[in-house]
């Protein structure tokens, strides 16, 4: 199924999807230290902030202070906006990427960014153009499995808005299950059609585990050649416009089950796993990770 040494990326998302609908405001020094302890169990790819109204995120309204004493090394920064000012934000808070949100139903799209995907779609055609050569570029489809408002997001529908998209193509392309309704089935079915339709665009999925399918959708993502996976530490997250929506997918549960697959994360299981124990005493509540809880196999230090 799959060949030996084969490695997937994963991105750590905690510091932005992760934390963003926590109702106690994390200080920017304990968020750059989440950043630090995820760097030091080898993170490469962080998403961090997000450059939205703090009025309406209020845990994001950091985003400028954060950006500036982000600690320099070998991690890739990487920035959410969800319009053309967001996006200028990041690329003048020097960021290494900005990730845009195109939503795919039209009623999300405009709960999410206060306009119609329709009216995203243009704005994206204009910063793909804008963005050359200032800033990696990131292309999210929200709610590419679902919208907790229309109900099913049909996959013609889906393939119709990555087109539109692809005319401007980013440098990577994600499918977010944001508000985690998926299955297996639909995750290699429309990962698969994306694949056939723009083989040339390396895919991310950003998956959500609200109904205990998140780690057998990572699973069937990478069968069906996602090449990047977003997760964060202890599985902490939610939406603020989505309702009912939960975490991602915990860091240190998808290293366990991939590193023991043979799949190379680059990622160190023990201290993705006392990162998610400290994240938990930060944020004073159970995170929903299961490893962090169980330890990885064999115990460290076993023969
Ligand atoms: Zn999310």
């Amino acid at each position: 199924m799959f060949e030996t040494g084969k490695s997937v990326e994963i991105v750590e998302v905690s510091a932005r999807d992760g934390i963003q609908n926590e109702s106690e405001i994390l200080s920017v020094d304990t968020k750059l230290d989440l950043i630090r302890k995820a760097s030091d169990a080898g993170a490469r790819r962080l998403e961090v902030t997000s450059f939205v109204n703090p009025k309406r995120v209020p845990q994001m309204a950091d985003a400028d202070e954060l950006a500036a004493r982000l600690p320099k090394g070998t991690a890739r920064y990487i920035g959410l906006a969800l319009n053309a000012r967001g996006f200028e934000r990041a690329v003048a808070a020097g960021l290494d990427e900005a990730n845009f949100v195109v939503v795919a139903s039209d009623t999300f799209n405009r709960r999410n960014q206060g306009v119609g995907t329709e009216e995203t779609l243009a704005a994206w055609a204009e910063i793909a153009q804008t963005a050359k050569g200032r800033i990696g570029t990131g292309l999210t489809i929200g709610a590419a499995f679902g919208c907790p408002f229309e109900g099913e997001v049909p996959l013609a529908r889906l393939l119709t808005i990555v087109e539109r998209a692809m005319a401007h193509p980013p440098d990577e392309l994600a499918l977010a299950d944001t508000i985690g309704v998926a299955t297996p089935a639909d995750v290699m079915e429309r990962v698969g059609a994306v694949r056939r339709a723009f083989p040339e665009v390396p895919i991310r999925l950003h998956l959500h585990n609200t109904r205990n399918t998140g780690l057998a959708n990572a699973w069937a993502g990478i069968m069906a050649g996602a090449v990047t996976l977003d997760a964060s530490l202890g599985g902490v997250g939610g939406c603020p416009f989505a309702p009912r929506a939960t975490g991602n997918i915990p860091t240190e549960d998808l290293v366990y089950m991939l590193e023991r697959a043979g799949i190379c994360t680059g990622l160190d299981l023990d201290a993705c796993i006392d990162a998610a124990g400290w994240l938990e005493e930060q944020l004073g509540h159970e995170l929903p990770g299961m490893v962090m809880k169980a330890g990885g196999f064999p115990a460290s230090g076993a023969a």
